[in-house]
């Protein structure tokens, strides 16, 4: 059965954002590709203190199959018709390692996604913004087999399985218990009520919470006068499925105006900077792929 992924009330609300709403729509799709769950590597050994579940893995996937999904994203993205999409076209005909780019991204290694889009004078922006969906099926199908293993007593800011920072915390039921949520992945994490993920500051004087007009009472901006960060903060009734915290995350843009607006910031960057080995196979069954 279809998760409910809420993309089409977003795109009745927001008719604008069609062009990347159809970029995201294809990688949701993508996501349930079987091929990405018969290449993740099997875990035995308990979660390190500190080190996400990805950290020093060795994967091997076949080039072809991830070439198929960047041509794909590339594709609709250029399609979708707005300038900056329209410079990714290079990426079709260039001879760019597709491996290699996804594994910048698996380890969000923006240097690297800026030098390429150099190469073949892409925009920078449209692409770091799209090949960062390239390892979604891949992380979100890591996170359906390795959630089990995650530590019981993970309480650091970043993601337990793929090390980025949280898209936002949802304060979840009767009970309130706070989770921190992963945009890539869609794993999810305890988080303490007065902690900033970035910095580690507890200090309850040092954290705020900003309610923007708008918002609606169910959103707040949590915010870190220290660091500068913020984390969104949504209360419901129960947690979003893993493939709807991407769309959950766009669909709450204006608080991420109104963050900014008042001098906060998410950091660029992976919360903890994985180090992944990524091997080409051509012996994959192509009827996976
Ligand atoms: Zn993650
Ligand atoms: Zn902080």
């Amino acid at each position: 059965m279809a998760i409910d992924t809420g993309l089409p009330d977003l795109k009745s609300q927001h008719p604008e954002w069609e062009p990347w709403l159809v970029v995201i729509q294809e990688i949701l799709s993508e996501a349930v590709n079987p091929y990405w769950d018969a290449v993740i590597p099997t875990r035995f050994e308990a979660q390190e203190s500190k080190i996400p579940l990805l950290a020093g893995v060795s994967l091997t996937l076949e080039q072809s199959s991830v070439r198929r999904v960047l041509e794909q994203l590339i594709r609709i993205a250029h399609r979708s018709g707005t300038p900056k999409m329209a410079t990714l076209e290079p990426v079709l005909h260039a001879e760019l390692d597709s491996l290699s780019l996804f594994r910048a991204s698996l380890c969000q290694n923006a240097d690297y996604l800026v030098e390429t889009a150099a190469t073949i004078h892409a925009d920078p922006e449209a692409l770091q913004a799209v090949v960062a969906l390239l390892p979604v099926p891949f992380l979100q199908a890591c996170n359906r087999h390795w959630a089990g293993s995650i530590a019981k007593s993970w309480v650091e800011g970043y993601c337990p399985v793929c090390g980025a920072w949280p898209a936002f915390a949802e304060v979840r039921g009767v009970e309130r218990s706070r989770c921190f949520r992963c945009g890539r992945c869609g794993g999810e994490w305890q988080a303490h009520c007065l902690f900033c993920p970035y910095c580690g500051m507890t200090n309850h004087e040092e954290l705020v919470s900003l309610v923007p007009e708008k918002s609606g009472s169910n959103s707040v901006i949590d915010a870190c006068r220290r660091c500068l960060g913020y984390v969104k903060s949504f209360t419901k009734l129960q947690g979003s499925p893993p493939v709807k915290i991407l769309l959950d995350d766009l669909a709450s843009v204006q608080l991420d105006v109104a963050a900014l607006e008042q001098g906060y910031k998410r950091p660029h960057g992976a919360g903890y900077a994985l180090a992944v080995t990524v091997k080409d196979n051509r012996t994959v069954p192509s009827s996976l792929a």
